[in-house]
């Protein structure tokens, strides 16, 4: 039995990557200091992995920006519009490279950077691969090469880690019409085998391809392409062990065609799929080993060693203890880097920590199932045993999980809960009367400015340079300004700023029961973009009203409606790490009851206008569609649950960023909100094709201009975009708003954009 590990996060566990790139980007440090910086972080990465006792350790997992750009530059995938910066600079990497990743500008150069998009479901963003009819392509990055000999000198047992062909190009983009992707394998396989040649005399023996697109639905052609690439392989690079790593769900349909590869190694997510042990066990052939990715890498929930031997010991008795390898389910660079950083008790509690298990720790677990399943356990393997099921025995009788009238509230939920009460017409009728706004009533979908003048006062507060007083104080003064400020420019449905919120949900979770925060529990999102997500490790509630103060004060200062502002049931769920003792849809209930009471609260305090915001409704879609029936009844329920306490005369809206919805429209109008924003302006309104067949019943705010970039749309422009909506959308059904929130933006561009807005609407409000 060997063990292995597929990733580890390469931010380091203090964020030292991320620090020194951003410190490269500002010019504070020099390109060697950089790459220094690199090294530390990658050589500690090995080190660390080696003296957990892992066989077999990544290595090109590691990246200074993004694994799928890396691949891109291996390969020499690079669009013409950078070549004139290698030619011009002279250089390739770093200008090349970051150019490609965040764009460059520069003098009469204006470069736009490859599409950035969430890997997989998770909630890491790759650079997308852009793909040219008669492209060529040719071994230009030697990164892997150079590692694999870094690592070797140190005498690290390395496998070089790369994303396989067939998912590199699956998961790009054709650039120009006339051909597939897919069609580009024959050019790109010969590069690979330059690589795997180069490593093999460099004196690799496994070599791990990436497959996850193996999860997905995959139509004939791209099997065909799986086959036709692996068989190149076993022909051209015999020397060569290939482990084929597939992760974030099940092999399902593509099984029969995965066993069929020729790779020595196929590595299956057990912890997302754990039903298809049996049927790979049955599937395997002879001469292929099997890794049993059995230690969850999408989450900080310690493994139960129990129950994973029970698989292990299944896999073993099937193949051979030989033909079985140990490792997490996907790479580490999922999860948080290391528990034992978490020192403070007042962040974290003990008990609940006891619990966990981030990068670090997951090494151990990997190399202790290991250790146990071949009956070699030595003392201190035994102790963590044994303490491995004394956590999850206290973890199960906890006080703090368990909370008996959240359960009885959730067992009790009726389908009438879960309804507004009155059909949209009439309510709308009733809103109406009560609201009295124009047509095209105009407004904002929540935040302003977070200036440097807010993020201090935070931050002070946080230190405690400041008091909570003070802190309010300085709050309010900025909501004060900003609802006059949106007097001034005339919108219509006003918004207090969210100036007291840090992040949309944290803010949330740190006032519900059941939810805990980390200090150092930083992940990757992309680039050196980290985020740290809240751990919901118990049942949910509300303890106390979360947002009524503000609201209530925002709303004292104007005569015109002020939106109070919620995060939604799925979104919560979505960007925490969730309790993994009950389905997620348990937990979006509990969720949901504790928004809905937010929401009844806001009611009784004279709040006419509540916005739940589920901007993360869609990225919880499963990889396969079979699965997506269940997610949306569910997150469609979830959020119904959290409004549906909502009078008929309240209005009810939502916001959601990304409005790809052409698949899961019927889902997205089953909500019922009574006014959905989305974002719509970057692609010209196009977005909104999805109406001409389907007429949704409610009404709808397509955003008018990006808040992504700080440049301001004109009127004519707005107006342009505006008409292009009402050919879809009857007028009356129609708002005005920007496409997302505006706390990135400053307050020049935002007051200037706004009021163009405002005075589009005016201007199509007089013709009609
Ligand atoms: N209300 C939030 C804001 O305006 C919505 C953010 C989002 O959609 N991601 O910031
Ligand atoms: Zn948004």
């Amino acid at each position: 039995m060997r063990t292995h590990n597929l990733g580890y996060p390469r931010i380091g566990s203090q964020r030292e990557l991320k620090k020194a790139c951003e410190n490269y980007w500002a010019g504070k440090i020099s390109l060697t200091e950089l790459l220094h910086a690199g090294k530390q972080v990658r050589q500690e990465n090995w080190k660390l992995q080696q003296d957990a006792g892992i066989d077999l350790i990544p290595i090109h997992d590691f990246s200074y920006y993004d694994q799928a750009l890396d691949t891109s530059l291996m390969l020499g995938n690079i669009p013409s519009r950078f070549l004139p910066l290698v030619q011009q600079e002279k250089k390739s990497f770093p200008t090349l490279y970051f150019a490609m990743a965040r764009g460059y500008q520069k003098g009469d150069m204006d470069v736009t950077a490859l599409e950035m998009t969430k890997w997989f479901d998770t909630n890491y963003h790759y650079l997308v691969p852009e793909f040219y009819k008669n492209q060529t392509f040719s071994f230009v990055s030697t990164d892997v090469i150079s590692e694999f000999l870094e690592a070797k000198a140190l005498g690290i047992n390395a496998k070089p880690v790369m994303l396989g062909p067939v998912s590199y190009l699956l998961l790009g983009k054709e650039k120009e019409t006339g051909f597939h992707r897919l069609d580009l394998l024959k050019s790109v396989l010969p590069i690979y085998k330059e690589v795997l040649d180069n490593l093999n005399r460099a004196g690799a023996v496994y070599i791990q391809l990436d497959e996850p697109c193996l999860t997905l639905d995959l139509d004939e052609s791209a099997k065909q392409t799986f086959r036709e690439a692996y068989h190149y392989f076993a022909q051209e690079c015999p020397g060569i062990k290939i482990l084929l790593a597939t992760y974030f769900g099940e092999l399902g349909e593509n099984l029969p065609l995965t066993c069929l590869l020729p790779v020595d190694t196929l590595h299956v997510d057990l912890v997302r799929a754990p039903e298809q042990l049996d049927d790979v066990l049955k599937q395997i052939p002879d001469n292929m080993s099997l890794s049993l990715g059995i230690v969850d890498g999408r989450n900080i929930w310690k493994n139960n060693y129990d129950d994973s031997l029970i698989i292990i010991n299944k896999a073993t008795q099937a193949l051979g203890t030989d033909r079985i390898w140990i490792a997490p389910s996907c790479s580490l660079l999922h999860s948080p880097c290391d528990l034992d950083m978490e020192m403070n008790e007042k962040v974290l509690s003990g008990e609940v920590k006891r619990w966990m298990s981030f990068a670090k720790q997951k090494l151990s677990e990997v190399v202790d199932l290991s250790k146990i399943a071949t009956l070699q356990p030595d003392k201190e393997t035994e102790n963590r045993l044994a303490e491995n099921r004394k956590a999850h025995q206290s973890r199960l009788s906890s006080a703090l999980i368990h909370d008996l009238s959240v359960q009885a509230r959730v067992a009790a939920v009726q389908d009438k809960d879960m309804e507004r009460g009155m059909p949209f017409d009439e309510r709308k009728k009733l809103q109406s009367t009560i609201l009295n706004l124009p047509l095209l009533p105009t407004t904002t979908i929540g935040s302003f400015p977070q200036t440097k003048e807010v993020r201090e006062a935070r931050a002070k507060f946080k230190k405690g340079i400041i008091s909570k007083k003070d802190y309010a104080d300085a709050i309010r003064t900025f909501t004060q300004e900003t609802v006059k400020i949106q007097e001034e420019i005339g919108l219509d449905v006003l918004v207090h700023g969210e100036f007291e919120r840090n992040d949309m949900v944290e803010y949330f979770g740190e006032q519900l029961n059941g939810f805990a925060f980390t200090q150092n529990g930083w992940v990757q999102s992309y680039g050196s973009r980290c985020v740290k997500p809240p751990v919901i490790y118990g049942d949910v509630s509300r303890p106390a009203p979360m947002t009524v103060d503000w609201i209530n004060y925002a709303k004292s200062l104007t005569e015109k409606p002020v939106k109070g502002m919620l995060t939604g049931p799925v979104t919560i769920l979505q960007w925490s790490f969730v309790r993994n003792d009950q389905p997620r849809s348990a937990t979006a209930m509990q969720i949901a009851l504790a928004i809905r009471d937010e929401v009844s609260d806001l009611e009784q305090a004279g709040v006419k206008i509540i916005q739940v915001d589920e901007p993360a409704i869609r990225e919880g879609l499963p990889l396969r569609k079979v699965d997506w029936a269940n997610y949306l009844e569910w997150a469609v329920k979830a959020f119904r649950l959290s409004v549906s306490s909502a009078q008929p005369q309240t209005q009810v809206h939502t916001h959601m960023c990304y409005s790809e919805f052409n698949d899961i429209i019927t889902s997205i109008a089953a909500m019922d909100a009574d006014v959905i924003t989305i974002e719509t302006s970057r692609s010209q309104m196009k977005l909104l094709d999805v109406f001409i067949n389907f007429k949704y019943p409610n009404d709808i705010g397509p955003g008018v201009y990006d808040i992504h970039s700080p440049r301001v749309p004109l009127v004519a422009e707005i107006e342009d975009l505006l008409c292009k909506a009402m050919m879809l959308i009857p007028v009356g059904q129609l708002w005005v708003n920007p496409d997302c929130g505006l706390k990135t933006r400053n307050w020049d561009e935002t007051v200037q954009s706004l009021k163009n807005m405002v005075q589009a609407a005016k201007n199509i409000r007089s013709n009609e």
